[in-house]
């Protein structure tokens, strides 16, 4: 593809010509070695910056002076409360860069300004104020039982953590992974996807600028093949934290068996949304346009089988084509914009690939199905929606990642929880019914790691996020992110004189 080269002067916030690595406080110079790769505006297909890849040599460098943070820097010795204070600095100087970071993420990943603005990065704030209240509020645990001992049971900082995410909503997911990391006392570094490097670049560049101890937060640029598999790779990683599709996970995680390294795995979905005679059907109509088609349809948690109730069913698809056909598709940056662009070519045209898909398997075609007419650059595409045959095709079992839902059609409630849990994922699900029986019968045995009754997409950060069967391993949450970013560590001291062998005596 040959993009045209922006004109800087039209940039709202300052774009960096090179994104590079950033560690121990500084950003790399832009001339240094690696491989350059073109990071383009969805919706504009203009060039707004170029990566310069980290490779293993630079990835070492990032590793090790998280290393070198973590086993002589304070940050690790530091009293929570001190590094509480520095976690809500942080919240502060993003907040303060607010409309800076909704820019730089809107350009780079086409996601509407007004979206994120509104949600993904007060969610970034919130996220550094939630793990520095949760890291205060630890204790732990005493045991009596064995006399005459006490033993006591502490968490400690695990070490150095990498960080891997994805493409769809960096701000929010990465900030996530930062925020529930160093909390403990841990250091990091961040590989952002190629695709997307700019907020986040952006973001650990004003972290650095707190109080924070340089070297805690690190953040490596490039192609998961080359920056990721090196980062997973360095023997000084302790653990890995992983969000992103699920045949990149598989690779991470037997990667990171090798190396005997914990891991963590957000990964896809195919997620039903179980619309029942008895809903609200106003609410289960706006909770099923959002959960499909919010975040540009780029989104894990996305409800894109849509399996309604027969009695209701014609009713319900028929308002759903019509409101899906008055979508304001348009450039991300309008506050108007309810959905923009997919982030990048390749990306739009394995979506665009699953209308001929869903057409060979006989699938209806509802509405969409098609790049939008409207625009001449820019990777758009209509809201799609179509009315499958049965639950095996490929469009109600494969992620497809994009504006594009899949209906189905069924009698009883028995055979739509069958339905849904007829699948290789288990991230989340969706019921709507006004009959409590009905939404807790789904909620039992719908084999998900999220069930929302009556509301999309609403993310609880206290209670545990993340996925059954091939939707991931492990879960966010306090509790969770504690156990998976800390250590263990048992001290048993007997608390009287106690009869002991006298060897050699
Ligand atoms: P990918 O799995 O392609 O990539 C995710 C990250 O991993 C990117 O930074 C990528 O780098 C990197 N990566 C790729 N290969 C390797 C490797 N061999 N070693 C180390 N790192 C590697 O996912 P996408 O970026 O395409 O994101 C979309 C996917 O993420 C969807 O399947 C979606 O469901 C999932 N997701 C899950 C969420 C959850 O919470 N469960 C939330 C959001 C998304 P690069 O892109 O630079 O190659």
């Amino acid at each position: 593809m040959n993009a045209i080269t922006f004109d800087r002067s039209k940039a709202k916030f300052p774009i960096p010509e090179v994104a590079t690595s950033f560690i121990a406080g500084r950003a790399l110079p832009s001339d240094g070695t690696g491989e350059r790769i073109p990071v383009i505006c969805p919706a504009t297909e203009e060039l707004i910056s170029t990566l310069r890849e980290a490779d293993a040599q630079e990835v070492d460098q990032a590793v090790m002076a998280a290393r070198e943070a973590f086993a002589k820097g304070p940050w690790p010795r530091m009293s929570v409360d001190q590094r509480k204070k520095i976690m809500l600095q942080i919240k502060q100087i993003l907040l303060d860069h607010a409309d800076e970071l909704a820019y730089l993420e809107t350009m780079n990943a086409g996601i509407s300004t007004n979206h994120v603005r509104n949600f993904h990065v007060p969610r970034m704030g919130f996220n550094f104020e939630f793990f520095a209240e949760v890291a205060s509020q630890d204790s732990g645990a005493a045991y009596l039982q064995t006399k005459p001992y006490l033993s006591i049971v502490t968490r400690e900082p695990i070490g150095v953590c990498a960080l891997i995410g994805p493409w769809n909503a960096p701000l929010a997911l990465c900030s996530m992974k930062i925020a529930s990391a160093i909390a403990f006392g841990n250091t990091c570094v961040l590989k952002p996807s190629e695709f997307t490097p700019l907020s986040l670049l952006r973001v650990v560049e004003l972290i650095n600028q707190t109080d924070l101890p340089k070297g805690v937060v690190n953040l490596v640029n490039g192609r998961g093949q080359v920056t990721g598999d090196a980062l997973i790779s360095h023997p000084e990683v302790d653990v890995v934290s992983f969000t992103g599709g699920t045949t990149t996970g598989r690779a991470i995680a037997s990667r990171a068996g090798q190396n005997l390294k914990p891991v963590a795995l957000e990964l896809g979905g195919k997620s039903a949304n179980i619309v029942t005679a008895s809903a609200n059907m106003e609410r289960a109509l706006n909770g099923s346009l959002l959960a499909i088609y919010s975040n540009n349809g780029q989104q894990c948690l996305a409800g894109s089988r849509i399996l309604v109730d027969r009695k209701i069913a014609d009713e319900f698809v028929s308002k759903f084509v019509k409101r899906s056909e008055k979508i304001a598709v348009g450039d991300p940056l309008e506050t108007k914009t309810e959905v923009g662009p997919l982030a990048y070519e390749a990306h739009m045209k394995r979506v665009l690939g699953y209308v001929d898909i869903a057409r060979k398997e006989g699938a209806e075609l509802l509405t969409g199905g098609g790049r939008h007419t409207e625009f001449n650059k820019g990777f758009y595409m209509q809201p799609t929606a179509v009315m499958a045959k049965s639950n095996d095709a490929r469009v109600c079992r494969e992620e497809i990642f994009g504006p594009f839902a899949t209906f189905l059609v069924y009698d009883e409630i028995d055979e739509a929880i069958a339905l849904a849990n007829e699948s290789e994922f288990g991230l989340v699900g969706y019921v709507w019914s006004e009959h409590l029986p009905t939404a807790m019968k789904v909620s039992q045995n719908v084999r998900a790691g999220t069930i929302w009754v009556n509301t999309p997409l609403t993310r609880e950060l206290r209670a545990p996020f993340g996925g059954y069967k091939n939707s991931g391993i492990g879960r966010d949450s306090a509790e969770d992110c504690k156990m998976f970013f800390t250590e263990a560590k048992t001290t048993t001291i007997p608390l009287e004189d106690f009869p002991m062998a006298k060897w050699g005596a």
